[in-house]
């Protein structure tokens, strides 16, 4: 596992917390993207080499919707880039940890992202994300 990739903030309204966090960071986001097989509305901020993911659910049954009902706003995971997704869910699943999804799948910012259940990992929800590679791209 590498550096840090991004973390991960699970808010209400997205456009509210764009703006908030503009005014924290003192700069805007620079893009949003829509995730719709993770329900989901992401928007990137980036202060020097760290990147911020906001996420809002765009429906009830969200992963993101199912977190603020549970725990409220704040952080909801902690993404580590690796160089080799695949690799990288054998060696954790031979380690003991459970992987949530074996195979990999297409995440925001072109990246192929697979997450630890919490319950092996301290509570804290694990994205792995590996970046696709600019030619497999269509
Ligand atoms: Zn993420």
């Amino acid at each position: 596992m590498d550096k840090i990739e991004h973390i991960g903030i699970a808010v209400k309204d997205l456009e509210t917390s764009n703006k908030l966090f503009a005014s924290l960071f003192g700069k805007t986001h620079y893009k949003t993207e829509e995730v719709a097989s993770e329900g989901v509305k992401t928007s990137f901020f980036k202060n020097g080499p760290n990147k911020i993911e906001l996420l809002q659910a765009t429906h009830p049954e969200s992963p993101i919707a199912k977190f603020i009902d549970k725990k409220g706003e704040g952080i909801h995971h902690i993404a580590f880039a690796v160089s080799d997704i695949k690799a990288e869910i054998s060696r954790l699943k031979s380690e003991g940890f459970v992987v949530l999804n074996e195979v990999p799948k297409k995440g925001a910012d072109n990246k192929l992202v697979a997450f630890l259940h919490p319950k092996t990992t301290n509570g804290v929800l694990i994205e792995l994300c590996q970046e696709i590679e600019k030619t497999k791209i269509k």
